[in-house]
């Protein structure tokens, strides 16, 4: 699997150089490893004041910047918050679906380059950045992964780490495979999600020092139920603070 994907990277290289590609978006000719061209990616908005400062989710009107929505009151997260690096948009909702379900594992540069935007626009992620805290992607299930040759997360957390200058760190695993998520309600979700992930060998050396925290990667923010138990896993283990960043809020 590991050499598939050298392979993958390797090819994505060459064609790149071979044949320079297009804008996902408008089909303007670009080159250089990238999905969207300068124009399409500068129209893309990041996350809008003002949105909810646990979870993304943006909100019309005036209302005071340090906001949390109604649905984050009431909730007890494992993480600290979410920052989604840009709102809901149909263009990365195609990069991302072409990225997990068309294989297209070079799209993960772009995607990591788009969620890098949350370390450059959010002074909350600071202390990460600066304290060097790994880069955490959301592990899928080992058959789902052998199925996708790839996780998405992982590539998405590398590319970041590349723009953002942290280590990516492999320190969960996915104890069980989940149902579908994608028709559930939240505290279905959660329930289908318990006891679905434990800290791997490297992670359990590494959150046993008790770090100061790291920063969990996954492509989509929705409900928040994968992340929090996520969360919860590295937090049991040792680690001090969670915070997310994802690339789109879902
Ligand atoms: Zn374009
Ligand atoms: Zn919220």
């Amino acid at each position: 699997m590991k050499e598939w994907i050298e392979r993958r990277r390797w090819f994505a290289r060459v064609l790149d150089l071979i044949y320079p590609g297009v804008c996902h978006a408008c089909g303007a000719g670009i080159s250089g490893n990238r999905a969207l061209c300068g124009d399409c990616d500068a129209v893309l908005p990041g996350l809008r004041d003002p949105f909810c400062r646990t979870c993304g989710e943006e909100f019309e009107g005036r209302i005071d910047a340090a906001f949390e929505c109604p649905n984050c009151r009431d909730l007890e997260f494992g993480f600290d918050f979410a920052r989604p690096a840009l709102p809901n948009h149909p263009v990365l909702l195609e990069l991302i679906h072409d990225l997990k379900y068309g294989r297209k594992i070079e799209l993960g540069n772009e995607l990591g380059r788009l969620a890098a935007r949350a370390f450059f626009e959010d002074p909350r992620l600071e202390a990460a950045r600066s304290g060097l805290w790994p880069l955490v992607p959301v592990p899928l299930h080992r058959k789902r992964q052998l199925w996708r040759h790839f996780n998405q997360a992982e590539e998405i957390a590398r590319a970041l780490g590349g723009y953002v200058g942290l280590p990516v760190l492999r320190a969960l695993t996915r104890t069980r495979r989940t149902d579908s998520q994608t028709r559930l309600s939240r505290s279905q979700r959660l329930k289908n999600l318990r006891g679905a992930f434990a800290l791997s060998r490297l992670g359990r050396s590494f959150a046993a020092t008790a770090p100061p925290g790291v920063v969990l990667v996954d492509d989509v923010f929705t409900t928040g139920a994968t992340t929090d138990e996520c969360a919860r896993a590295l937090r049991r283990g040792g680690v001090q603070k969670v915070v997310v960043v994802t690339v789109m809020r879902g």
